[in-house]
């Protein structure tokens, strides 16, 4: 199971942001970088990280300035500009172990190009 109480600075994302590992870059700015994910859910599936150190979404909202939760919000809408996801997306950010969290530092699932369908699978 994966430590979301402290920050791994080893954790994959951490090396994707460093550019120590390649991705595919949709969109970066000043607050974030938006790649796509490896093993896609969807037609459209890309993961959004901010460029500061955060285990999760609670460690975020916790620790991080009230600024930076609003430029990163900011941000994540405007990558689905960028994707011009008119006709819609779903949002996901997964925490610990029941949320089936694999990476420890935050990220949001932007899922696209189709109908999503249900919001959770049965297992
Ligand atoms: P989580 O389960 O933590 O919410 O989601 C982690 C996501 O990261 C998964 O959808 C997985 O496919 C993706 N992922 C894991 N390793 C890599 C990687 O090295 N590169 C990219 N682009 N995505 C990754």
């Amino acid at each position: 199971m994966i430590d979301i109480t402290s920050y791994n600075e080893n954790n994959i994302f951490a090396k994707i942001l460093k550019k120590e590992l390649p991705s595919e870059i949709v969109y970066e700015d000043e607050n974030i970088i938006a790649f796509k994910d490896i093993n896609p859910q969807a037609p459209i599936h890309v993961l959004v990280i901010p460029k500061e150190k955060f285990c999760s979404f609670n460690d975020f909202v916790e620790k991080a300035k009230a600024i930076s939760i609003t430029n990163f919000m900011k941000s994540l809408k405007t990558v689905t500009e960028v994707l011009k996801l008119d006709d819609g997306y779903r949002l996901i950010t997964n925490v610990g172990k029941n949320g089936c969290q694999e990476v420890p530092h935050l990220h949001f699932h932007i899922l696209a190009g189709k109908k999503i369908g249900r919001l959770t699978s049965q297992d």
